[in-house]
């Protein structure tokens, strides 16, 4: 087994025999193979001559600015993995052995499959919500109890906004509540709507332009339901549709499990639908990894390696020296 070092430099980099591997990286690497685990920017930030990622992280990367030159969707002892965060999101297991997850999520939802985990050595994941505390209620409930809000406020005539970042979130949110008529979206929604469509996945029908709905002047036929990238209820926008239309917004994050979301947003509602892992998924899809090393990164990268040190694995924040992480495991 050739000898592998982790490093964090130019994204992740992973040097294995004569080989090197820049998970996510951050500017062209000039050799070796560069992988983008999904099309989100702060993992696909550079445009590439040669990409290993999914067909779907190209196209809709390449719809946000991305470009890559060529793409291909494996390589010798190089596999991608379904990661359920967002269309086309992968993990890459390197020759049987080392396990990157990228952004995952382990529960299925909508129009995706939930993270596939697999047996390895080494295992570097994403921990976003790796605290104790950060337990998501189900799919379902969140829709349900979203579905009697808007019902609430359709009965008195109220229009409601649905908010949520406009890759991924806000077709999430399409597929579960375009059911509702009149349905608006934002140009930057329909975008994606249609570059998921374009792919194959369908996120829901019926949707009108918001601006040509505007200029239409039928916002006063009140109530509808516009989908709308994240944004705080103070800023501009929102405001005036607050002046002219009395709207109530409602925000989806994970972090809608602090109490103190909504009014930090500056939202009426939050919901907590996430596209991460929470803190039991992330501990059973290690257990199913079963790995004799895991390095975590993002989020509570910390706490969660503390947690894994304690449930028996030997696990490490990524990229911190000895001194600061004999600090961390007294
Ligand atoms: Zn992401």
């Amino acid at each position: 087994m050739a000898v592998s070092t982790i490093t964090r430099s130019n994204g992740i980099v992973i040097s294995k025999g004569n080989r090197t591997i820049f998970l996510d990286p951050t500017h062209a690497p000039p050799s070796g193979t560069a992988f983008v685990s999904h099309a989100h920017f702060d993992h696909a930030r550079t445009s590439l001559t040669e990409v290993l990622a999914s067909r779907e992280t190209a196209f809709l990367a390449g719809k946000r600015g991305i470009k890559y030159g060529s793409f291909k969707e494996s390589a010798p002892d190089l596999k991608l993995l379904d990661a359920g965060h967002i269309l086309g999101s992968r993990g890459l297991l390197i020759d049987e052995e080392i396990f990157f997850t990228g952004d995952f999520v382990g529960r299925s939802r909508a129009f995706l499959k939930k993270a596939i985990a697999t047996k390895c050595e080494t295992l570097i994941m994403d921990t976003t919500f790796g605290r104790s505390e950060c337990i998501f209620p189900s799919v379902e409930s969140v829709v349900e109890r979203v579905n009697r809000v808007i019902a609430d406020l359709f009965s008195r005539g109220i229009p409601v906004i649905l908010m949520g970042y406009a890759l991924g979130k806000a077709q999430i949110i399409s597929h579960y509540f375009s059911h509702w008529d009149p349905i608006y979206a934002t140009k930057s929604v329909l975008e994606m709507n249609e570059a998921h469509s374009v792919l194959g996945v369908r996120v829901g029908e019926g949707f009108r332009e918001f601006d040509e709905v505007m200029k239409q002047g039928l916002l006063d036929r009140r109530p509808w339901v516009l989908i709308a990238p994240m944004s705080n209820g103070n800023g501009s926008f929102i405001r005036s549709l607050k002046e002219k239309y009395g709207v109530v917004t409602i925000a989806f994050s994970g972090w809608a499990i602090e109490p103190k979301y909504a009014s930090s947003r500056s939202v009426d509602f939050a919901f907590p639908l996430s596209d991460h892992c929470d803190f039991n998924e992330l501990v059973t899809f290690v257990k199913e990894c079963s790995p004799k090393k895991i390095y975590t990164t993002n989020g509570f990268a910390v706490e969660f390696a503390r947690h894994l040190r304690r449930i028996g694995f030997d696990a490490y924040p990524l990229g911190r020296n000895q001194k600061e992480l004999s600090d961390y495991f007294d």
